[in-house]
């Protein structure tokens, strides 16, 4: 009696062990090196890995190559899992911020997942609305008491003046594009009449996305420098706006890039990807991915 319960536990302790291993390996199955864009830059160069699409339950940030490495797939990260970090020091309630790409309906790269269609952004900005969030700039975090919402669209594709810009003036939102300035004019991206006129509508806020979009942990703090001062006073230029943000390029940064965009900017973005912003120091503040086929339901239960 006594070994076959000895046999029970053994077999037991080996299925537990079987399962954790299974998660281990499909835990690892994580990105490659990103692919870094050259002379042309395409959403290829700009964004890695294809994340599945049309599952929402998976949702997981997969561009961020720092902090992700053992952690669940899950965009449940609680207040437990960032308690070593300094919450931000403003009365505010800390807002949910977004990260989209593209808004179209037909993608034109493989990374399908980054093409939001415009029917699922209306749905998303009415369930934003529904569960009563004001829409605010990426630049304004930690400002108002009520339930805020920062909507970021990285790299400052065209579509985002075609198709984006005509949604959220319908529905009178605003929203921050992470513009990366060496590619202004450049046929994929939005051009300097574009940002000149979404600014102007008080909808839309350009912010740092840097200048060229490099892997801001390969760089000196020389090449820091440039990249930062460089995105600010070309976006300025164009909006005569303080630039007080930025989007770290594929989510890579290290302690040296925290340093330096500490002198630029109040509030840094990752590619971390959760639900609440609450606990996060402001210049590593993750945005919950939005990715291709989340209907309104799908989006408003990854929402609080
Ligand atoms: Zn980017």
């Amino acid at each position: 009696m006594k070994s076959a319960k000895v046999n029970i536990i053994k077999a037991v302790s080996l299925l537990i062990c079987a399962v954790f291993a299974l998660s281990l390996i499909s835990c690892g199955g994580k990105e490659s090196a990103p692919v870094e864009g050259e002379t042309h830059p395409t959403v290829e160069s700009l964004n890695f890995t294809p994340i599945d699409t049309e599952k929402p339950e998976n949702e997981t940030a997969t561009e961020n190559t720092q902090e992700q490495t053992e952690e669940p797939e899950t965009e449940e990260i609680t207040e437990d899992d960032t308690t070593e970090q300094d919450p931000p020091e403003t009365g505010g309630t800390a807002p949910l911020a977004l990260m989209y790409h593209l808004i179209l309906d037909e993608p034109y790269s493989a990374l399908e997942s980054l093409f939001v269609r415009p029917s699922e952004l209306r749905g998303h900005i009415e369930a934003l609305i529904e569960k009563g969030y004001t829409f605010i700039f990426a630049d304004e975090y930690g400002m108002y008491d009520t339930k805020t919402v920062i909507m970021s669209f990285d790299d400052g594709y065209l579509d985002n003046y075609t198709e984006m810009f005509p949604i959220i003036k319908e529905y009178n939102v605003k929203v921050t594009v992470f513009m990366i300035t060496d590619y202004i004019n450049g046929g994929e991206y939005l051009s300097e009449d574009m940002i000149k006129e979404m600014s102007s509508s008080g909808l839309v806020s350009f912010q740092s996305h840097t200048a060229s979009h490099p892997a801001l942990t390969t760089l000196s703090e020389e090449s820091l420098r440039n990249e930062f001062s460089t995105s600010n006073s070309v976006i300025e230029g164009l909006t005569g706006r303080p630039v007080k943000a930025i989007c770290y390029p594929s989510g890579q940064y290290n302690d040296l890039t925290l340093s330096v965009a500490s002198e630029y900017y109040s509030f840094g973005y990752t590619t971390v990807s959760t639900n609440s912003t609450a606990g996060y120091p402001y210049l590593e503040l993750p945005r919950l991915r939005v990715n291709r086929g989340y209907s309104k339901e799908a989006f408003a239960s990854l929402i609080n």
